[in-house]
């Protein structure tokens, strides 16, 4: 192999052991605390997790867009192959894009056509006419009806769903390669969800764009993605292959998480079925985080940090990070 296919063997994006800390004044905030994924080109990967477990902080890691006092203090982000934490973001500006939940990452005072010009001349080094037509190119791209009149508005004239498109549409000026979307859908009812969800599908599939999907919501996670992480606490507990999750959870955070699924729209993003809310690590994992709340933890669990265990059928890659899967631990299911 020659240096130059160096990385073609390798994800599009490899994590490895990834920490993110804030340092506070009173403590030190581990949002992000060792964790480890891979996303392939033209897949969709799944983050998913309740509010405050870390996935936000995960995506701006990605994109090199840590604010101070937060810092990554170890670990590998690895986009084709090199580690972008060795201050390599510039190199690779644009190759990764980030779409927001809130649409307001619109600036109100542009028209959207004009923000998508700015973003082609900035990555694509299109000027005039030919950056014009291409923001229209793109406005239809993304499915936004009448696209000519509409790259003239602002975004307070587009509708919520019309604004996400029209997000979207920014972030595909920069022609990246993985789209990080961070509660893309959130914002929106679920018609409108569904149909952003279609568009997301829609561009992996025509242009072999990989996305990083990151929900609270267990459905949008069955509707959009292949494989899934999921995060409590800054740790990523169970990771597996879309189905093999639903049909199989094996961490009894992932099971809180599948039976909180609603019926109705959950704009409260706690848990119904588990009481109490994520803790804020602050020390390092000496138990599982996930215990206080754990239905089914024994005594163990508040005195181990589990290490993620294969737990699926073999050959695939299901894992799960709970001392029920660790051997050497008796549960109940084996007395
Ligand atoms: P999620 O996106 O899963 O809801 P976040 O990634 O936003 O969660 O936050 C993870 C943790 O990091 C939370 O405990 C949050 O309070 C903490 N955090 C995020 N940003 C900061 C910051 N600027 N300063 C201190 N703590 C932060
Ligand atoms: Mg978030």
């Amino acid at each position: 192999m020659s240096d130059l296919d160096a990385g073609e063997d390798e994800p599009l994006l490899a994590v490895r052991d990834l920490r993110t800390v804030f340092h506070t004044d009173r403590e030190t905030v581990r949002a992000v605390d060792g964790i480890s994924f891979d996303i392939e080109r033209g897949e969709t990967v799944g983050l998913v997790g309740e509010s405050g477990s870390g996935k936000s902080v995960t995506a701006r890691s990605i994109l090199g867009l840590v604010d101070s006092p937060g810092v990554i203090e170890g670990g590998e982000i690895r986009f084709r192959g090199e580690d972008l934490t060795d201050d390599n973001w510039d190199e690779h500006r644009g190759d990764i894009a980030i779409v927001f939940q809130d649409p307001s990452s619109l600036n109100p005072v542009y028209t959207v056509g004009n923000q998508i010009r700015e973003a082609l001349e900035i990555h694509q080094g299109l000027r005039g006419d030919e950056a014009a037509e291409r923001a229209v190119e793109l406005l239809e791209t993304v499915g936004i009806p009448d696209a000519k009149r509409r790259a003239d508005e602002y975004p307070h004239q587009l509708s919520g769903g019309m604004q996400q498109r029209a997000v979207i549409a920014v972030a595909l000026a920069c022609d990246p390669d993985l789209l990080v979307c961070d509660e893309p859908t959130t914002a929106l009812d679920v018609t409108i969800q569904a149909q952003i969800l279609d568009l997301l599908d829609e561009l992996r599939r025509e242009k072999g764009l990989a996305i990083l999907l990151i929900t609270h919501d267990m459905g949008v996670i069955e509707d959009a993605t292949s494989r899934v992480n999921v995060m409590y606490a800054g740790e990523i507990v169970e990771r597996a292959p879309t189905a093999a999750l639903f049909e199989r959870p094996e961490h009894p955070y992932t099971r809180a998480l599948l039976r909180s699924i609603p019926g109705s729209a959950a704009v409260d993003e706690r848990l119904p079925t588990i009481e109490g809310e994520v803790p804020t690590p602050t020390e390092p994992a000496e138990s599982c985080r996930f215990a206080p709340r754990c239905p089914e933890a024994f005594e163990d669990c508040s005195a181990v940090h589990p290490e993620a265990t294969g737990v699926g059928r073999e050959g695939t890659d299901h894992v799960a990070a709970c001392l029920l899967h660790e051997s050497g631990f008796e549960t109940e299911d084996d007395r």
